[in-house]
């Protein structure tokens, strides 16, 4: 069976990146009826931190992607990771070099002089550990094929190939003893048992390293992805600027998981022209093969278009679900929350048709919602000021004794009273609809104005027209 895992280190937020490497690695496994496991690479005990591992862990469950079994710390793992070594010691896979940093140095001053990428000249490789010098704490470097090729045949970047004499004896146990990354990698993959290593490409070339690592202890090498990074919209490194941004950034902007999802797997992945997928159609379609070998491009406007789509095919309720969701993240969230009272949740709810049909974000949405949630008399911006002249104010407090007998309150009977107060008068809907907006919404846009009416209710209504009647 397959068995995928994602392994960020935990040293700062859970990047775009990161999230489309898990969604990659759990729709392969789930597609497969595999397991996708979380490996958390908390080695590097100075920048590691539990912040981090919180937010990678709660980025992956607001993502909707779940993973299998217990998430394994590599830290814990470091008494397995030294037996390793102790193992290929003993068999000569590996062997303990004293070289100082001195000779070090003149090593890679002389392979730099004459060309060569291999730096490390073999110094201790062959060498009676009897010679080595007192009180000096050996690396322990593994025994590397000095002539030949390594070679993977990776399902995104075709066959690979290094030249064995390009590659270093490189060090599997540094001189603390502490395992080095690409060892400890090897080791929990195999122990894991990952059939597939599905990450970034600027992993590839530390896979000829590991894969040297596995044909020295024997193990099965698993097989390979590796995807082109994501690039900003102008094919350039991507910055904070192009949306380098953590997960919790996303969600705080008011993007919807599964529109993040649907956004993400079209980043270097394709489906013939497809764009839009419900997640059981992504993970019915994806395959490796299918991934691009250049870098995707970030883009901004597509992910919002997308999120609109998203939000206008989420059911009302549970777009006021989203948004409880939403306001733990929002700077004045706490205020709003205060504000959601039964009453206002079901004035927000009634007015949920008209306000998903603009938004592109949550965000969004509750911004052209705000008019819902103002206390009487409601705040007017400068356009519904200019908006209600004398001459409008007029026509808002003849539209109070128009409104007023209406019952049952619909959008439908509030439509039909107001178009008969404008017949009467002998005006066009328009100027009524204008003042009528401004003054129930403070704004000169807003959903439907029939639906706006609906949605708050006669008595506010009529109290926050005559707010602004003449
Ligand atoms: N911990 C590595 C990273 O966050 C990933 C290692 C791997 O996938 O093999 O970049």
């Amino acid at each position: 069976t397959v068995v995928t895992r994602f392994a960020p280190s935990p040293t700062g937020f859970l990047h775009i990146g990161g999230a489309r490497t898990a969604l990659f690695n759990w729709l392969y496994a789930r597609a497969r009826g595999g397991k996708m496991l979380l490996r958390i690479e908390d080695t590097d005990r100075a920048r590691s931190t539990d912040a981090a591992i919180a937010a990678i862990l709660d980025g992956l469950t607001w993502l909707g992607l779940d993973w299998d079994g217990d998430t394994v710390y590599q830290f814990s793992r470091v008494e397995r990771h030294r037996q390793v070594v102790e193992s290929l010691l003993a068999s000569g896979g590996a062997y303990r070099c004293y070289a100082s940093q001195a000779e070090l140095d003149a090593m890679r001053e002389k392979a730099r002089a004459e060309g060569r990428t291999r730096l490390y000249d073999g110094l201790w490789r062959d060498r009676d550990p009897a010679e080595a010098p007192p009180g000096v704490q050996p690396v322990v470097r593994l025994k590397a094929p000095l002539d030949g090729e390594t070679a993977i045949d990776d399902q995104v970047q075709g066959r690979v190939v290094w030249q064995n004499e390009n590659l270093d004896d490189l060090v599997l146990l540094r001189s603390d003893g502490t395992p080095t990354y690409m060892l400890a990698v090897v080791v929990d993959d195999h122990d894991m048992g990952v059939t597939h290593v599905i990450r970034g490409d600027d992993h590839l070339t530390n896979a000829a390293r590991q894969k040297q690592i596995y044909d020295a202890l024997g193990w099965p090498v698993p097989t390979f992805a590796h995807i082109p990074l994501i690039h900003g919209p102008d094919g350039s490194k991507m910055s904070k600027r192009h949306g380098a941004l953590g997960v919790d950034a996303y969600r705080a902007m008011g993007y919807l998981p599964a529109a993040m999802r649907n956004y993400l797997v079209r980043l270097g992945w394709s489906h013939g022209d497809q764009e839009i997928f419900t997640t059981e159609e992504m993970v019915a379609a994806f395959d490796l093969p299918q991934i691009g070998r250049s870098p995707a491009r970030f883009d901004f406007a597509k992910l919002e278009n997308l999120n609109g789509h998203y939000i206008r095919s989420t059911a009302d309720g549970d777009l006021l679900a989203a948004l409880d969701g939403l306001l733990p993240h929002l700077a004045d969230g706490a205020a709003l929350a205060a504000r959601l009272t039964p009453d206002m949740r079901a004035k927000l709810l009634a007015a949920m048709p008209g306000l998903k049909e603009r938004a592109k974000t949550l965000v969004d949405l509750i911004e052209q919602a705000r008019f819902v949630f103002a206390d009487r008399p409601i705040p007017l911006d400068d356009k519904a000021r200019a908006l209600l002249t004398a001459d409008a104010k007029r026509v808002i407090a003849g539209l109070i004794g128009a409104l007023a007998p209406v019952a049952p309150w619909t959008a439908e009977a509030t439509e039909a009273a107001v178009r008969q107060f404008a017949e009467t008068q002998g005006i066009k809907l328009g100027q009524v609809a204008q003042p009528l907006r401004a003054a129930l919404t403070g704004r000169t846009t807003s959903p439907g104005i029939f639906d706006v009416l609906a949605a708050l209710g006669k008595d506010e209504c009529l109290g926050r027209l005559a707010d602004q009647a003449g």
